[in-house]
């Protein structure tokens, strides 16, 4: 199932695509969110409803909002989970996060809520004072039900589907402040979408493959395989202390190309336009502001 939310006649709504179609499900903004606490008893009500009586509208007749618009929780983000991307990071000098370029446990910082965006939204490049604005392409990892003390083998069962993620980070501000908070929680530095594509439609997450387009250049392009910290080993990683919760969501971490991994570095710049696309999630588009 392809999940999405958006806004149609000024209405906030959610539902699932069916061929051009969105099948609407219930509206307001936290309609995915109930949806996944309400686990595969939420997605058998959809069905059912979305066979009977549902209401559709055209998907080319509606404005995509990010699939969950407000998260009840920061992001849980990964830093330099590719190895190629760690080492260009590194060498950037803007690494703030310790002496070794390959890092020896997962680095982990969150995401404001308040970042999130939705496709095609504008991203205000313009907040950051100190013109250091970068992207990283990532794959989201939704989680589905409560997960505590989870093990690596059961890590999988916790995962509600998944999204495409852009980390959009002022790389001085990153670098300036030392923790990431400040530098990746920008208004409008956290694009997602298209959709959330649910797990039971994914085979092998690992054989996606993610390509990140600045105006139409490639700049990233790696297999989701290619994680130094693979997802249940994230999954294990976080939930061997705290609880994960349903609806949070984890950034897994962006591969090499990045902006500041150039010399000079490529910054974006204001009607630059991002697109961040993986195998099967769709494409989202976003351009700087
Ligand atoms: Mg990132």
């Amino acid at each position: 199932m392809k999940i999405v939310t958006f806004s149609h006649n000024g209405k906030i709504s959610s539902g699932y695509l069916e061929k051009d179609e969105v099948v609407v499900c219930g509206d307001g903004v936290n309609v995915v969110q109930s949806l996944i606490e309400r686990g595969g008893a939420g997605i058998a009500s959809w069905l059912d409803y979305g066979s009977n009586k549902a209401p559709r509208v055209n998907l080319a007749d509606v404005r995509l909002l990010s699939p969950i618009p407000e998260p009840r929780r920061d992001l849980f983000c990964i830093g330099k989970n590719y190895y190629a991307h760690a080492e260009e990071f590194h060498a950037s000098g803007f690494d703030s996060s310790g002496a070794e370029a390959i890092p020896l446990a997962p680095i982990i910082f969150t995401k404001a809520t308040t970042s999130v965006v939705g496709p095609d939204a504008m991203v205000l490049g313009s907040l950051d004072y100190t013109n250091t604005v970068d992207y990283e392409g990532e794959l989201g990892v939704i989680i589905g039900s409560k997960a505590f003390q989870v093990s690596k083998v059961d890590a999988y069962s916790k995962v509600f589907g998944y999204v495409v993620i852009n980390d959009v980070t002022s790389r001085e501000l990153q670098r300036h402040h030392n923790q990431w908070v400040i530098g990746k929680g920008l208004d409008t530095f956290c694009p997602m979408g298209p959709y959330i594509v649910t797990a039971d439609e994914v085979d092998d997450v690992t054989a996606l493959e993610l390509e990140t387009r600045i105006n139409g250049e490639v700049r990233q392009k790696s297999q989701i395989a290619n994680l130094i910290f693979d997802i249940p080993t994230l999954i294990r990683t976080i939930t061997r202390t705290m609880t994960l919760l349903p609806g949070d969501i984890i950034a897994t971490g962006t591969p090499d190309g990045v902006g500041v991994g150039f010399n000079p570095p490529k910054y974006l710049k204001k009607g630059d336009k991002m697109s961040v696309s993986i195998t099967g999630l769709g494409e989202l588009n976003n351009v700087i502001g």
